[in-house]
């Protein structure tokens, strides 16, 4: 009894810790304090830094990096030249950094660096700052570095910088010097080419002193509004600042990877609050081009923060805060820059893709170089199921769009996998296609493997299991076979790791009573293949398909009656081998009828149905488009 009671003990305290283990996977932890002053005439800075770093992690540092991200808008930078360079430019960029002033370029200087009181050595290699340890940080021990800087804003190019083409003063993303990340798979210390970001959770406490004509929106709560007025004060409460002649705006948040900020004397400042206290800020010029579509977003945006948190997790923040800058839409924590001369539907649709981004990484920060697709993929899914709530749009696929933009790909000659890290794709298209279109239609498919009410569920799972935890796209793939209950690391393989396309075919249909010896009907399936006539249903039909394209995927099939009034349709199911197990019935398909699995190996697939032939309107693979089978013309047979 004693035994068997310890014995249990034991072993269910081992795997508590394995699994304890394997959830909550080690972060490094930081804060940062900092204090800027801005010479808003000069677009210039000068910053005090203390940031305390914990190493959680199992191994000793040595050494540790920042990014300098506005070194970057440098003539020569390594940003300049692949700007120039890639065969397809952005055009936002080109040969703009090349053509900087002295006063109009980006820099960081890096006047003094401590490590718990004590001067390091450090070198600025481009946009990266290596420091050289005077004592190197022991697994679980923490650190102090202080670091004077000062800062030269860039002209607006990408993201960041002053005078956006839309007249915004400041737009200052990736502007301070910001640890850069080291986890489970190392440091990441990505020169910066104008991509994708990875940060270490922390906290910010950041104060900022500047002349008191602008007005600033970013990420965290402003800890002083009754000193700052311009709509953050208590209702009633009139702020005046006649005798000043700057203001010291200070603002902090928990839990974030980065701080983002803008700055404008002309911004107007509303705000709409939600039943559970979330605070949304509008902060956009006085303009009379869009300043009513800026007022008409703001309930819609409401909206969309209630119906985003019901289907893919809470938002755990109290503030979020929409701000006119920058130079398209970019998310960052707790707030986005989007440009704002817009019509009504695309500053919706920019507001629910930026502010769905806080689901797909702020929240859950995977490593969007090695990831993209993450991000951007999983933002573009979510922001079209919401945007198809919003605009109470159900007659088309919301994901038609990425389908289409995957399809383009797939034909191209240029597309390149999705594993392929953010700043070494051969062309923008190659990288903006996978990124957003290929990454959207990876969970369009899921949809269709797991069916639709398991990957709602499992998507809601992903949240609770995942956020603030950088997840991989192993443990996204686990998440979804945990609640689907099958085998998925095939598809996440092909899908992810190559570029292997999706091609199934309907390659002849003929009565079951037919001779089967006679294979001169089956001359559209090519190759060698056996024909069993043990399962045939002599009234029956058999459908012969055939698998063209190298990536395997299970498959519905739909036959439809010409009668019309029988029930008018009927789904076959037919799972791979490699899944271990099937999905469960989708109200989409009605109830499906369970055929045997598929061996990806096998070319052609025989599948017996008790439908007379003459009975039979069409035959159709996958009617939802949720696979992404690059022809399908040949996923169709009519009568
Ligand atoms: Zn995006």
């Amino acid at each position: 009894m004693l035994n068997k009671f310890l014995c249990t003990f034991f072993i269910s305290a081992l795997l508590s810790s394995v699994l304890l283990a394997q959830q909550q996977r080690w972060q490094q932890q930081i804060a940062y304090q900092m204090e800027i002053e801005v010479d808003a005439a000069k677009h210039q800075l000068k910053g005090r830094q203390k940031v305390q770093y914990v190493n959680n992690s199992n191994e000793t540092l040595d050494k540790v990096f920042y990014h300098l991200y506005f070194n970057a808008f440098q003539p020569n930078s390594m940003m300049d030249v692949r700007s120039r360079t890639i065969q397809d430019a952005d055009p936002r960029v080109g040969s703009r950094i090349l053509d900087l002033k002295a006063d109009e370029i980006g820099y960081h200087k890096i006047n003094a660096l401590m490590q718990n009181g004590k001067a390091v050595k450090y070198e600025v290699v481009g946009t990266i700052l290596e420091v050289q340890l005077n004592k190197a940080i022991q697994p679980g021990d923490s650190c102090t570095f202080d670091m004077d800087f000062e800062s030269q804003v860039p002209l607006q190019i990408r993201r960041s910088g002053w005078n956006s083409k839309e007249g915004i003063e400041f737009s200052m993303s990736q502007w301070y010097p910001k640890m850069c990340e080291f986890d489970y798979q190392g440091w990441h210390s990505n020169p910066y080419v104008g991509r994708e970001f990875h940060g270490v959770w922390g906290s910010f406490d950041v104060k900022i002193t500047i002349d008191k004509n602008y007005i600033l929106g970013g990420t965290g709560i402003l800890q002083n509004p009754n000193d700052i007025g311009y709509g953050y004060q208590d209702a009633g409460l009139d702020v005046n600042h006649d005798d000043k002649k700057e203001l010291t705006w200070h603002f902090k948040a928990d839990n974030v990877h980065d701080f983002v900020w803008a700055a404008d004397p002309d911004y107007i400042h509303d705000t709409q609050r939600l039943d559970d206290g979330l605070v949304l800020h509008f902060l956009y010029q006085d303009n009379e081009d869009y300043k009513d579509v800026w007022k008409k977003a703001q309930k819609m945006t409401v909206k969309a923060f209630q119906f985003i948190q019901s289907r893919y997790g809470k938002y755990p923040y109290k503030q979020y805060s929409i701000i006119q800058g920058g130079d398209g839409g970019m998310e960052y924590p707790m707030a986005t820059l989007i440009t704002g001369k817009r019509n009504f539907g695309s500053l919706v649709g920019v507001i629910v893709h930026e502010v769905m981004h806080t689901w797909y990484q702020m929240l859950m920060g995977s490593n969007e170089s090695l990831y993209a697709w993450m991000d951007e993929g999983f933002t573009t899914y979510a922001s079209a199921v919401v945007n198809a709530y919003l605009f109470n749009n159900n007659a088309t696929n919301p994901h038609d769009g990425s389908y289409r933009g995957y399809y383009y790909l797939a034909k191209s000659g240029s597309e390149e996998p999705l594993s392929t890290h953010a700043d070494h794709f051969s062309t923008n298209f190659a990288y903006g296609q996978a990124a957003y279109s290929k990454g959207c239609v990876f969970l369009g498919q899921l949809n269709y493997i797991v069916g639709e009410g398991v990957f709602d569920q499992a998507m809601l799972q992903y949240y609770k299991d995942w956020h603030f935890k950088h997840p991989n796209p192993n443990d996204f793939i686990r998440v979804m076979e945990k609640a689907s209950g099958l085998e998925l690391d095939w598809y996440k393989e092909y899908w992810v790791n190559s570029v292997h396309q999706v091609d199934y075919s309907i390659a002849d249909v003929i009565k079951s009573s037919k001779k089967t010896k006679d294979t001169t009907s089956l001359k559209a399936v090519s190759g060698n293949y056996f024909i069993n006539s043990a399962g045939f249903d002599k009234k029956g039909t058999t459908i012969f398909l055939e698998k063209k394209g190298k990536m395997p995927m299970p498959l519905d099939v739909v036959v439809t009656y010409t009668d019309k009034k029988l029930t008018q349709f009927k789904t076959y199911h037919i799972p791979l081998e490699i899944m271990r197990g099937h999905k469960k019935d989708e109200l989409l398909n009605g109830k499906q009828t369970l055929k045997k699995d598929w061996k990806w190996t096998h070319k052609v697939y025989q599948l017996n149905i008790d439908i007379p032939l003459q009975a039979i309107e069409k035959i159709e693979i996958d009617p939802s488009m949720r696979m992404a089978d690059i022809d399908r013309e040949n996923n169709l047979w009519e009568k």
